[in-house]
């Protein structure tokens, strides 16, 4: 697990000024963004609370060629071809038709930020916004004001830079939770459980990592708690509960743009319903919105066309997300019941398996990421000033 390495009481200097870019968030999200900027000459400041890569924010499994793609691979722990599902009654192994990977959150985000080009970086912890001059978006922290015309809020569900964000509070919020331990070990399958001995709306993982297992357990279901459920899975692969990690998981689409304000991943909600995959979300969500900050950048459109376009293409994909929504209230309702094991033996045929998990990585396909940032065409005006 990463050591704490935020800089801390007098270490803790005033921040002010005004950037072209705020990325606020330094995760998948937030990087992501900012590694599409690079190049473009603009100033690009990225905000944390914490150092880039040091509070590991999930079990940290994607699609292996989203993260060649976007030049991460140097982070991979382990590569899997097969997904095993344990019911009560069945242990399922489905071949899948690409592989996912379980990486090291620091090694990952540290190989990001290096693409980052000459963007800054402070840790500052985020309280709000407010309207500045010309369009400007005032972005309040603990250490001071910074502005820029271009804001973008990564900071994970809280959509802190949100002014309605009262209405994403759980428990009553659109939100799953999961946590997770990471003993040291060793395994050898990507394993999920639709057991109900461990949680009745969701379901439990134990993802290896070289020379740690990252297992835990999410509920679909923000009233229902997982730490004995994570703690009861541990003891049963007879692992120690130790180093924890969980927090709330959106499970619902939310606003990409606010008040001149991007959002992208988990504050838009991002995430994808019933898998709770959402670092490839990140990355392509991320990816968009950096592309449309990039043409502000370059002079090619208006704040407001890149909020529009953003928009647009969130909306585009939310069909996607209500049917994921759909699969996952089912899934909460079927797995209590041996129903569940009866359905996954019908779902098991090769040619089945592959047709849908193909389909559901083209959710978020990994060509999306290509081609690397400024391989674009050529900026076609000069002017980078922000209309
Ligand atoms: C237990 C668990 C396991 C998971 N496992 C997986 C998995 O294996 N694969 C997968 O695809 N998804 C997984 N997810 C979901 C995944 O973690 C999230 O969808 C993903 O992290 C979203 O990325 P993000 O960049 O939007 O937000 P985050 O990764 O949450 O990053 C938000 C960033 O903002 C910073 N921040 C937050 N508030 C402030 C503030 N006020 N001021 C300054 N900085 C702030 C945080 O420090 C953080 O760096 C898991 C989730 C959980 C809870």
């Amino acid at each position: 697990m990463p050591v704490r390495a935020t800089k801390r009481g007098s270490e803790r200097t005033p921040l002010a000024g005004s950037w072209d870019v705020v990325v606020c968030g330094a995760s998948f999200a937030g990087l992501t963004v900012a590694r599409e900027l690079a190049g473009g000459g603009a100033r690009v400041l990225v905000l944390d609370r914490y150092e880039i890569g040091e509070k590991q924010t999930s079990a940290c499994a994607a699609p292996t060629e989203w993260l060649e793609h976007l030049g991460l691979a140097g982070s991979v722990r382990q590569t899997f071809g097969e997904l095993v599902i344990n019911t009560p009654m069945k242990r399922f192994r489905w071949g899948l038709p690409f592989t996912f990977s379980t990486f090291d959150y620091r090694d990952l985000c540290t190989l990001l930020w290096a693409q980052c080009g000459d963007a800054e970086f402070e840790t500052a912890t985020v309280a709000g916004r407010s309207a500045g001059e010309n369009g400007a978006v005032v972005v309040h922290s603990d250490r001071g004001d910074v502005q820029a015309p271009l804001v973008v809020d990564a900071l994970g569900w809280r959509r802190v830079l949100s002014t309605r964000a009262q209405r994403i509070q759980p428990p009553n919020a659109r939100l799953s939770r999961g946590l997770e331990v990471h003993p040291q070990g060793a395994g050898e399958d990507l394993e999920i459980w639709l057991d109900p001995q461990y949680i009745g709306p969701g379901y439990s993982w134990s993802f290896p990592a070289g020379d740690e297992l990252r297992v835990g357990v999410g509920s679909f279901d923000p009233r229902i708690h997982v730490k004995d459920p994570t703690v009861a899975l541990a003891e049963h692969l007879d692992l120690p509960a130790e180093a924890y990690q969980g927090n709330w998981i959106p499970h619902q689409m939310r606003d990409p743009v606010e008040d001149g304000v991007f959002f992208a991943g988990d504050s838009a909600g991002h995430c994808l319903p019933v898998t709770a995959e959402g670092i490839r979300p990140a990355f392509y969500f991320g990816v968009a919105c950096g592309r449309e900050l990039r043409r502000v950048l370059d002079g090619r459109q208006t704040r407001e066309q890149a909020l529009e376009r953003y928009a647009a293409f969130c909306e585009d994909k939310r069909y996607a997300w209500r049917w994921m929504l759909r699969v996952q209230h089912m899934v909460g309702r079927i797995n209590p019941y041996p129903a569940m094991t009866s359905m996954l033996e019908a779902m098991s045929h090769t040619r089945f398996v592959r047709w849908s998990f193909s389909h559901y990585l083209d959710i978020c396909p990994p060509q999306y990421a290509l081609p690397a940032p400024g391989a674009e065409p050529a900026a076609a005006a000069q002017s980078r000033t922000i209309r």
